[in-house]
């Protein structure tokens, strides 16, 4: 700790009048921020506020448009991650940098400035993790490794480097809430030794429980400076969004149609060895129902959808109904065709193609299902770009899309900005049936709460909603009837009333009570 404060600097960092540009447009305009040597100041904001851009900027990633960044009180030139880890920066990034095919310890070689022997690497790697609570075996493959091991990965490779300031972006939002509570740990304990760490996050309970300090984002300027723990989770929403964060409205009774969605015992089985075996899932969603689907990650959500998509079909056809048609081995264009819409839970690569246009991203996902109204009449049918622009403009607008371009590509969006667009271009088809993965899973809250808003008009017009979720505030706010899975298995089906945070715990234990599983309603 002594040797963090030099010449007697109170700060660690101080940024003055930070801006990037991009074009015309200000992703980060005029930033004053500081740090102080151990602590945890937490850097809060909407998707798209400039968080990810700030913090490129001190990691030597972005090059600054104009402004300062003073390091223990002077003026440096961050022109480089090298630069950066010279002086005592280190960062853990929102999307991993790790190759799959290489182990812990050789991903970690091929990041180090200098280079050292893999055993040596093997090793300290092993007293870091062992030092900071974050169980890693330096010679597994990273392709056998879950999201919060790959994160170990990534913070103990920044730690190598015995860093002052640790950057983490937004590192909750892929862990699972045990994973979080280790993490928190670890955060805890850089900060006894005197260790300062930038932490952006969008959630606002886990910002005042571990964070010191808070400076908040809208639009690339700072907006507020606080202490979380002074604060309520919603003052500091307010501070984020500007206005109070919209609750989602819906009507007390929607009356329910006709059975949209049906599977009736369905079994997958794993398909890798850290797959999730479906076992004997039956559940219906009638037009008007949003079902939710409560679970602790890795409890067969992802099997479960890929099954309702048809990204991997069934063995047997009529395990899975959509109107009444099997389609268990119908593929995922197909069952569109059928008036089905889906959203998975990866929005990168996934949910959308990164290095392609927003409007390109939209022409991939109609690809057949209606392909007729974006193709020209006569021989040639050829694209009608116009049609295309025209439908991404449509849904930026219908769902706040907030964007620096008409068209950008659709990896220049914050993360809340892409989902909102993809679960706009599902709803711009109005589709019949909707299933959602994790629909805000890293979402802040004003982009998760047009999103929840899109969901729950969807089924008061007549569609039949199936969200998989792990955030019960978001179960909560959107279902009207909740089961859980748990170990590859679905609990009965109950109307959300039924239901209280505690008795979807105990569900999620796997431990189904008899007494409630009599109240659930026949499905
Ligand atoms: P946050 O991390 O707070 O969600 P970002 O810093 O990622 O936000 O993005 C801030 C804004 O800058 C967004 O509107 C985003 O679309 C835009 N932006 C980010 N990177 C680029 C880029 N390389 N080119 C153009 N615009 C970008
Ligand atoms: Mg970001």
């Amino acid at each position: 700790m002594s040797q963090s404060q030099g010449s007697g600097a109170t700060t660690l960092l101080s940024v003055e009048k930070l801006t990037k540009a991009f074009g015309s447009f200000k992703a980060c305009d005029g930033i004053d921020l500081d740090i102080r040597p151990g602590e945890v100041h937490a850097l809060l904001g909407e998707n798209g506020a400039g968080k990810s851009t700030l913090v490129k900027m001190l990691f030597g990633v972005l090059a600054p448009s104009s402004g300062r960044i003073n390091w223990r009180g002077a003026p440096v030139d961050i022109d480089s991650p090298a630069e950066a880890r010279r002086l005592g920066v280190g960062m853990v990034f929102q999307h991993f940098s790790l190759f799959e095919a290489l182990t812990v310890a050789e991903n970690i070689a091929l990041s180090l400035d200098k280079r050292t022997p893999l055993a040596t690497i093997a090793a300290q790697a092993r007293d870091l993790s062992v030092a900071y609570g974050l169980p890693l075996d330096p010679n597994a493959h990273v392709a056998d490794l879950s999201v919060g091991e790959r994160q170990r990965i990534e913070i103990i490779r920044a730690l190598l480097q015995n860093p002052q300031l640790i950057i983490l972006d937004e590192p909750t939002s892929v862990l699972t809430p045990q994973e979080a509570d280790r993490l928190f740990d670890t955060l805890e304990k850089l900060k006894g030794e005197g260790r300062s760490v930038l932490y952006i996050s969008h959630r606002l309970e886990e910002v005042q429980r571990i964070c010191d300090r808070a400076t908040v984002l809208r639009h690339g300027k700072v907006t507020g400076a606080c202490d979380p723990r002074l604060e309520t989770p919603a003052s500091l929403a307010r501070m984020m969004v500007g206005t109070e964060v919209a609750e989602v409205r819906r009507d007390a009774d929607v009356a329910m149609g006709e059975v949209t969605l049906a599977v009736e015992g369905l079994n997958v089985a794993p398909r890798t060895p850290f797959a999730m075996p479906l076992r004997d899932v039956s559940l219906t969603v009638r037009a008007g129902e949003i079902l939710a689907i409560a679970g602790v990650a890795g409890n067969g959500q992802s099997e479960l959808f890929d099954a309702l998509s048809g990204e991997y079909p069934t063995a047997e056809n009529e395990v899975v109904r959509i109107r009444n048609k099997g389609v268990g081995r119908v593929g995922i264009n197909g069952r569109r065709l059928m008036g089905a819409g889906f959203v998975p839970e990866e929005r990168h690569g996934h949910g959308a193609v990164t290095g392609l246009s927003l409007s390109d991203n939209l022409l991939l996902a109609r690809n057949t299902s209606d392909h007729r109204a974006f193709l020209g009449g006569g021989l040639l049918r050829l694209i009608r770009h116009d049609a295309v622009k025209r439908a991404t403009a449509r849904i930026c607008e219908a769902m706040d899309v907030r964007k620096s371009g008409v068209d950008p590509l659709a990896g220049a969006l914050s993360g809340g900005n892409l989902q909102k667009f993809i679960v706009g271009r599902e709803l711009d088809r109005q589709p019949a049936l909707l299933v959602v993965n994790q629909p805000t899973w890293g979402v802040d809250a004003g982009a998760a709460s047009r999103i929840r808003q899109a969901l729950v008009d969807l089924a008061r017009a007549g569609s039949a909603v199936l969200v998989i979720s792990q955030d019960l505030d978001e179960i909560f706010e959107v279902a009207t009837d909740i089961a859980v899975i748990s170990e590859g298995r679905l609990s009965p089906i109950y109307p959300a009333e039924d239901l209280s945070r505690e008795k979807i715990g105990l569900l999620m234990g796997g431990l189904h009570d008899k007494s409630g599983a009599e109240t659930a309603h026949a499905h």
